[in-house]
């Protein structure tokens, strides 16, 4: 293999370059991004730089640079095809030849479908979405974030540790109810009222509102929310547009085997990606947390290096998100719908540990600010421990 190339310059595809270099792969190195910025980390858009309390630079998910890594770096260009069998991309006017590619290009917010394009009316993905959200915090905005999922709450907690006024709109009766249950899901949403957010729960949107900057936000029921600026956050939608008519198989992400191949010499990585993870029984699945796009990253390089030898990536998600003071971090595969049971702490005081039970053995862990609980109930995870078990190591660890 004498040339690479990996589309999408942000956490995944740097992983991938990285790994190539440090498993010796000495051949040219092509490194397409959309956006204008070096790889960022975009954890902190909703959070420290959300809230002015760390700089742009300590975004860079790599500050030593890229001379060592010996990179054609092309930033602000966007791939626009690929002919799988011609093994070419185009990237402006041009077709960049490959012998193996990286597809990293991620995830783009979900739009309301009458979304109107005025003033004020925000997604949260890029560095820029950050800095106009921010900008609306700074100047003592009424925000209204559509979307209680982890970026609204997240920038929900953001603006009001600001004093800002905040209402968030859920359709679902809790906050990510589908996904942690009722018990949780109530005391996501004790914990936001508790800061002062207006969470109005199992509410529709019917219209965003306003001349030229938006006004306000109409709901099904009639009622209306005044507001300066809105957030919709109301999930992601993988970035594979540039991908049609290429052969390769797009349903919800591209479509992967275990070690992430999506054809031959082309691997595919991070919240683009869809593969089946042989630590579930092959359950097939398309992560959007950070440790994933990292881990892929560096797996869909050395199983693009190994071709026919290339090993499965088996994981157990995991996934933080910070809100206030709590620290909520969750690993695994559960949803609402699985036998949960709180196994230390309480949730009284939003210190607690929850396990959750798929088939008789403990399938996932979410934790309120105890981090090292998370930790050692992912380990038992990954060791496919039963439910029983786990339950006796907390009967021993409260
Ligand atoms: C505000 C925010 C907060 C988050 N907080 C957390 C958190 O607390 N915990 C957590 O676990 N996860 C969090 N995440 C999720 C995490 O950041 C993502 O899972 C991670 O960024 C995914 O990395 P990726 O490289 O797969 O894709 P992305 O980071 O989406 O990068 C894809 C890149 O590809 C580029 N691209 C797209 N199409 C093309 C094209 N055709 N040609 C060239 N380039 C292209 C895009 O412009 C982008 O730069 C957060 C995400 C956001 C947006």
């Amino acid at each position: 293999m004498e040339h690479i190339v990996v589309v999408g310059a942000s956490l995944a595809g740097l992983r991938a370059v990285e790994a190539f270099r440090r498993e010796g792969f000495a051949g040219r190195l092509t490194f397409v991004g959309a956006e204008p910025d070096e790889p960022y980390d975009r954890p902190p858009l909703s959070k420290a730089y959300l809230a002015g309390d760390a700089d742009r630079s300590s975004l860079a998910l790599r500050a030593q640079g890229y001379d060592e890594l010996d990179v054609d770096l092309r930033l602000g260009q966007s791939a626009h095809s690929l002919d799988v069998s011609g093994r070419t991309v185009g990237v402006g006017d041009e077709s960049v030849a490959f012998d193996g590619l990286v597809i990293a290009t991620g995830a783009a917010p979900r739009r309301l479908p009458t979304q109107p394009d005025v003033a004020g009316v925000h997604t949260l993905r890029t560095i820029a979405d950050s800095d106009a959200i921010g900008a609306w915090i700074e100047g003592d905005a009424r925000l209204c974030v559509i979307g209680a999922g982890f970026i609204g709450a997240e920038v929900a907690a953001t603006a009001r540790s600001r004093n800002r006024a905040v209402t968030v709109l859920e359709a679902l009766p809790q906050p990510m109810v589908r996904g942690v249950g009722p018990v949780i899901g109530e005391v996501l949403a004790r914990l936001h009222r508790a800061r002062g957010v207006d969470l109005r729960l199992g509410v529709g949107v019917d219209a965003i509102a306003g001349d030229s900057t938006v006004e306000r936000v109409h709901l099904v029921d009639g009622s209306v929310v005044e507001c300066d600026a809105v957030l919709v956050a109301i999930g992601a939608v993988p970035t594979t547009d540039w991908l049609e008519g290429s052969g390769l198989t797009v349903d919800n992400g591209v479509v992967c085997d275990a070690s992430l191949h999506a054809a031959p010499g082309i691997v595919a990585a991070g919240d683009v990606c869809r593969w089946p993870n042989e630590q579930f029984d092959g359950e097939v699945m398309r992560i959007e947390h950070w440790t994933n796009a990292a881990e892929q990253g560096t797996h869909a390089a050395r199983s693009l290096l190994a071709g026919d030898d290339a090993a499965p990536f088996a994981t157990v998600p995991f996934v933080w998100s910070d809100q206030y003071d709590v620290k909520i971090q969750s690993a695994g595969r559960f949803s609402g719908e699985d036998r949960m049971e709180i196994v230390s702490g309480s949730v009284e005081e939003d210190r607690f540990v929850a396990i959750f039970e798929r088939g008789g053995r403990i399938s996932g862990v979410l934790g309120f600010s105890q981090p090292r609980r998370v930790i050692q109930y992912r380990r038992m995870i990954a060791d496919h421990e039963s439910f029983d078990a786990a339950l006796a190591f907390a009967a021993e660890n409260p």
